[in-house]
């Protein structure tokens, strides 16, 4: 029988471990961590936003982002939630395609995964992180510090950097270059932002609904509409998760990146000069800062009229039309410079990984190694949020799995 590793036992591992043992293989799986899942335990809040039933590679970044196209194609989302129900997991299908364990638990997740594949014969070599890969004679030499194993095949799905308090690292980078891999440089994605100003973290706690201007090198990139929520260190929230990506990997090409936020999105901004002009007519003799107070989040209102220069102070019947609209354009194009990210700590997958060029998309097989395969968010592919890293994992897992066992 095809003797086989898997090293990760995350979601493209155990994808990839079920699928090579109903082909036919034997497969030792290898988790450094004690338990095999960790990651998908602490997925979408603890629920586990598994896929999503719009998939596309319009749906993921990466140097070739098309990659994705054949993975995608033979596992599908109709194909995975037959998948799911034939391990025992049933899924539900959320807003905007995102689909959820059943149960709305992460935990029945890995439980499922685990369960059965243990009750198939996978081994499960848990407290077992791989040191060392080395290829000698047609076989691969898996070392770990109690054991030295042979194998005719392997797979590498030991994830990313994000989220180290999870087990994120780079061993998967350190394999590849072994193995005359190219890496493409890695970065936290759906990661919280790090803003340039000096009164960000004195509206730590304001929540607002929204849209953020993405700006490379002063040209406008994208826009998100969503909650975007003001901390100590900078900015967070689904909106700011969402343009991170972009804003994260154009940092890594040394790009000016910046943003506008537009504190009011739903008023044009003819209609808001013209609410917030009556009411400086309507009661001249208010401060403008309390005035505005009934119009934007108090705790930003000083550092928007900050911003724009005006007194917080001076009644606003007296400030005239041109500053008015000059404190309209702050409140709906607020613009902050974008000096980092909250680091992989707190993200929740990398940009950048193993160069897709040299991994074979139809089998995840090493272009310049033979029997030696990549899965996941190792490889230089990562999703939007919604379920999309999920499915790259479990798509790939899944081709890889195949072709271990032949
Ligand atoms: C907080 C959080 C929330 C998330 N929520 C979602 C979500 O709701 N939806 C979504 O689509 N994505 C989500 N993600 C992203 C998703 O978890 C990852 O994209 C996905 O887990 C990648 O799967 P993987 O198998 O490639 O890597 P992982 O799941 O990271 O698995 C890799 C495994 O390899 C192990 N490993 C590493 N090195 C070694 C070694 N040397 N030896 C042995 N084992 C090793 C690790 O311990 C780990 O268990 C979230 C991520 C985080 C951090």
């Amino acid at each position: 029988m095809n003797k086989v590793a898997i090293i990760g036992g995350g979601a493209a591992g155990l994808m990839a471990a079920i699928t090579a043992l109903l082909s036919g293989a034997a497969v030792d799986l290898y988790e450094q961590n004690d338990r095999v899942g960790r990651k998908i335990l602490a997925s979408g809040n603890g629920r586990c936003n598994i896929t999503n039933t719009n998939l596309s590679s319009s749906d993921y970044y990466g140097q070739y982002s098309y990659f994705t196209d054949y993975a995608l194609s033979r596992l599908p989302f109709a194909e995975f939630k037959k998948f799911c129900l034939s391990i025992g997991l049933l899924l539900e299908i959320k807003e905007d395609g995102r689909c959820y364990p059943l149960s709305n638990e992460a935990k029945s997740v890995v439980l499922a995964f685990e369960t059965y594949a243990k009750e198939i014969g996978v081994t499960f070599l848990t407290d077992a992180a791989v040191k060392g890969i080395e290829k000698i004679d047609g076989q691969f030499m898996i070392t770990t510090a109690k054991s030295e194993k042979k194998y005719k095949k392997v797979l590498v799905a030991t994830g990313s950097e994000a989220a180290p308090q999870l087990g994120g690292n780079g061993d998967g980078y350190i394999f590849a270059k072994h193995f005359g891999h190219t890496v493409e440089t890695t970065y936290p994605s759906l990661v919280q932002l790090h803003i340039d100003s000096n009164f960000h973290h004195k509206m730590a706690g304001v929540k607002q609904f929204s849209q953020i201007t993405l700006y490379l090198d002063g040209k406008p990139e994208e826009h998100i509409k969503g909650d975007i929520l003001f901390t100590k260190y900078g900015i967070s929230g689904f909106a700011v998760l969402d343009i991170s990506q972009k804003a994260a990997a154009a940092l890594t090409r040394h790009k000016d990146v910046s943003i506008g936020i537009n504190l009011l999105p739903s008023f044009e901004r003819q209609k808001l000069t013209a609410q917030i002009l009556q009411l400086t007519e309507a009661v001249p003799s208010h401060p403008i800062a309390i005035l505005l107070s009934g119009v934007i989040p108090s705790k930003t209102v000083p550092f928007v009229l900050e911003t724009a220069n005006v007194n917080p102070s001076a009644p606003s019947g007296k400030l005239g039309n041109k500053t008015i609209k000059k404190i309209v354009h702050t409140i709906q194009n607020w613009r902050f410079t974008i000096s980092g990210t909250h680091g992989f700590r707190h993200a929740e997958v990398s940009g950048g990984g193993i160069s897709t060029e040299q991994i074979d998309e139809k089998t995840m097989e090493s272009k310049l190694v033979c029997g030696l395969y990549f899965a996941g968010e190792v490889l230089d592919i990562v999703g939007r949020r919604g379920g999309f890293n999920f499915h790259f994992a479990w798509a790939s897992g899944h081709l890889a799995g195949k072709e271990l066992a032949k």
